[in-house]
């Protein structure tokens, strides 16, 4: 069964709302290596993002993504705000006129997505950001997909991944981002950024 326009955009406001009930979740771990403002930030602009939702509603993944993108660029500050933006924008890229997706086209938006983020913020994994929770989490999917695992199952051990990945960023040293500004200090805190990503997956399951 392909997943649908009307999965993509529960799948938004699922995330919109396990952002916003993680908001000071999210805040308070950026308080040690950052400036306390990451759940903020997130909560800020996925509600620009429900507001312009209705608007595309009827439209393809594509540009439903696209538009997911240019919100969060132009409403959400400091760093995530550009990376997830770049991330969304490409994932829409990916599925340019798509009304119905399949497995393959679900693995190249994502794959797309972590590009973005990379080609943005040049972070490489174990430089504790979100890439140390979407990096693994997108090979943990493909694996399982090449496998011939349902879409649903792939996603539930990605997600695992995920947050695997985003405990290990505890004992990394922050070498990317506001967090790197902190040095060995850095050491011993759980990644917000890689916490949002984890977030985006547990929502994407339904
Ligand atoms: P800011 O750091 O500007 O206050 P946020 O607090 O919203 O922005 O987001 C911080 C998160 O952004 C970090 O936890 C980290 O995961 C992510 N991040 C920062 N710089 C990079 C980068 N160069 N590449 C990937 N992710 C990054
Ligand atoms: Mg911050």
């Amino acid at each position: 069964m392909p997943v649908t326009t009307e999965q993509v955009l529960a799948w938004l406001q699922r995330s919109a709302a396990i952002l916003h009930e993680h908001r000071d979740y999210l805040t308070q771990l950026d308080s040690p290596i950052g400036d306390a403002d990451h759940g903020v930030n997130m909560d800020r602009g996925f509600t620009a993002v429900m507001d312009k939702l209705p608007g595309v509603a009827d439209k393809d993944a594509g540009t439903i993504l696209k538009t997911v993108g240019t919100t969060l660029v132009s409403t959400v500050g400091g760093a995530s705000g550009p990376l997830y933006g770049t991330a969304f924008l490409r994932a829409g890229m990916a599925l340019a006129g798509k009304f119905e997706l399949q497995d393959s086209d679900v693995m190249a938006a994502l794959q797309a997505a972590l590009e973005g983020i990379i080609a943005r913020g040049k972070a490489k994994p174990g430089e504790k950001t979100m890439v140390d929770a979407l990096h693994p989490a997108i090979q943990t999917f493909k694996a399982a997909l090449e496998t011939g695992e349902p879409l649903k199952a792939a996603l539930a051990k990605a997600t695992e991944s995920a947050e695997q990945g985003m405990k290990a960023t505890i004992p990394m040293l922050a070498t990317k981002g506001r967090a790197s500004y902190l040095g060995e200090r850095s050491i011993g805190h759980q990644d917000p950024g890689a916490t949002s990503s984890w977030l985006f997956l547990r929502a994407m399951g339904g």
